[in-house]
């Protein structure tokens, strides 16, 4: 190791070609110093690491060569050149304003500014993190470079542009430095890997340049560490243990459970992904990026948008393939829903979990009928009464009825058909997730059956409705939870049809909202009812909202019902 050279210096570029990812400001610079336009003022902006002191060097090495190239770069042959190149040139100096920013050392600077170069044409003044300076050693600095000599040329370099003085950055020439894109990183490190015998994977690579966030020089130096650390050896595996980023493999997972509707397999998930250290809230931007990924990934004229490597985009294409977009927008509102809800919320487990169930709920069936446009947990509870088959359509909140189940009495007529359904109808905002809306009534939404069919609607009782419920529980004994919620909470009878059920929790309207269509479906046939609807209510105590806080409503939950202490610990549910 006692030659060890870190690649960040090894690697820096020597020439204008050599810097990655800024080819149009390369040329620019080549341009003005191949039609001899130079300005003696420069001002480089951009964020860390991506080659502004570097592309200044070469500058100053390009403008006192002797014998430039065609291509406008340094010969990197001449007396000048290998001066620059052996760092013992006179012409340049480099002031680091981050750590010599008085008055002092600008009048040091300014001094030497006066002293003409004794060999080459030009000496190169560069200031680094130039908004750094103090305001009287900027006032200091602002006369010098109001009358530079005319061999002195300033370059200065900033992180924060919009620190810099106008009367400053009216005397500069400024060059904006765009962050490095993921795969010129990438790109560059294969070759590093390459020049120094390192196996890596392109992956790896990638990951590594996700990580830098557009720095070469941080890309350089994880890359420096991880090929130590592995022993020369850099594998996907490796980079995002030692970085701890969180595997893509598991929003691949992830979103294949929303495409089948396997709410517990996103939780367990969920819980896996907790359970490794990882915070929930990076967590759900990770998850955002990866709808976005998916999105970008279904149209070919955005798939430029896709920062992975090779391997990765290819995965992106086929589970892209598998998402409708419109699953994705909503998916992404919902996530993006979580992350800004996340800060606020005091059950930031839950508020996650909610997100989850309720992307999961994107695909279920009934999402491709008619009302495939409206959020799925959040119909507003229809205040209209119920209507009896001969009875006329009540205006616009029984819109749904009409449009997709129309009384058998009321279609064959004229009037009927010339009735418009108007899906499109404006809807109430939606609740906003976390806030659970203290009523949510569920549409009994049956499209698929045939037009032809006449509707059963056979009066049944309070007692046939909780033994067919009783029943319908059964069916299910795998699904703890929810069977454990049918059978603590059975429903009342409400008016002829509807099926109301009062729940203390989100989670367990939840859980009803995921089997909603199913169980009405077994409702109607084993009642011979088409008609039965179902709603659900939160109902908390007042008593118990003023009191006690979400975990202690927990807990007073569970000592009321042994059965949800059971399906809390069954579904490895925690209050945080
Ligand atoms: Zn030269």
């Amino acid at each position: 190791m006692d030659n060890y050279i870190v690649s960040a210096r090894k690697y820096r570029p020597s020439t204008f070609q050599s810097v990655v990812g800024q080819k149009a400001l390369t040329q620019t610079l080549k341009n003005a110093i191949d039609a001899g336009k130079l300005a003696h003022a420069y001002l480089f902006c951009g964020p860390r690491g991506v080659g502004k002191t570097s592309c200044a060097r070469i500058f100053a090495k390009t403008i006192n060569c002797m014998h430039p190239t065609a291509t406008g770069e340094a010969c990197n042959e001449c007396e000048s050149c290998q001066a620059f190149n052996e760092q013992r040139s006179y012409n340049i100096s480099e002031l680091d304003a981050a750590s010599n920013n008085s008055v002092d050392d600008i009048r040091q600077l300014v001094d030497q500014v006066r002293i003409p170069p004794q060999i080459g044409k030009y000496k190169v003044y560069i200031v680094d993190e130039v908004h750094m300076l103090s305001t009287a050693a900027f006032n200091a600095f602002l006369k010098t470079l109001e009358e530079p000599p005319h061999h002195a040329i300033f370059i200065l370099a900033t992180t924060e542009k919009h620190k810099i003085l106008p009367t400053i950055l009216s005397r500069c020439q400024v060059y904006d430095f765009q962050r490095i894109t993921i795969a010129d990183i990438a790109e560059h490190l294969q070759y590093v890997a390459s020049q120094e015998g390192i196996q890596a994977e392109a992956e790896a690579l990638s990951v590594i340049a996700q990580k830098a966030d557009g720095g070469m020089r941080d890309a350089l130096s994880i890359f420096d560490q991880i090929a130590s650390f592995t022993a020369g050896n850099i594998t996907y595996n490796a980079v995002i243990e030692n970085l701890n980023v969180l595997d893509y493999e598991y929003y691949f997972r992830l979103t294949d459970a929303f495409l089948t509707t396997n709410v517990p397999a996103t939780l367990l998930l969920f819980k896996e992904i907790c359970d490794k250290g990882f915070e929930s809230q990076h967590f759900i931007s990770g998850l955002s990026n990866h709808l976005r990924n998916l999105l970008v990934s279904k149209d070919t004229s955005t798939l430029s948008l896709l920062e992975v490597g090779e391997a990765t985009a290819k995965r992106y294409g086929e589970q892209a393939a598998k998402c409708d977009t419109r699953f994705l927008y909503k998916a992404m509102d919902l996530s993006n829903r979580c992350d800004l809800d996340y800060r606020v919320s005091n059950n930031k487990r839950f508020l996650v979990e909610l997100m989850l169930i309720q992307i999961c709920q994107l695909s279920m069936p009934a999402e491709t009928t008619a009302q495939a446009s409206q959020p799925p947990l959040q119909s507003i509870k229809q205040t209209s009464p119920q209507q009896a088959p001969a009875t006329q359509p009540a205006p616009t909140t029984q819109r749904a009825q009409q449009a997709t189940a129309p009384t058998p009495q009321a279609q064959p007529t004229p009037s009927a058909q010339s009735y418009t359904p108007r899906p499109a109808t404006p809807r109430p905002a939606a609740p906003r997730q976390g806030m659970p809306v203290p009523s949510i009534r569920i549409n009994a939404q049956k499209t698929e059956q045939p037009q032809e069919r006449v509707k059963r609607r056979k009066p049944f009782t309070q007692d046939d409705l909780v033994a067919a419920w009783l029943k319908y529980a059964d069916t299910i004994p795998d699904e703890v939870a929810l069977y454990n919620t049918m059978q603590t909470h059975k429903p009342t009878l409400k008016g002829e049809i509807i099926c109301k059920v009062d729940v203390e929790s989100t989670i367990q309207q939840s859980l009803i909202q995921v089997t909603r269509d199913a169980l009405l479906e077994y409702l109607h046939n084993t009642l011979e009812n088409d008609y039965i609807d179902l709603e659900t209510e939160i109902k908390i105590s007042n008593e118990r909202r003023v009191s006690y806080n979400t975990g202690e409503i927990l807990v007073a939950m569970k000592e009321d019902n042994p059965n949800l202490a059971k399906a809390v610990e069954m579904l490895n549910l925690e209050i945080e």
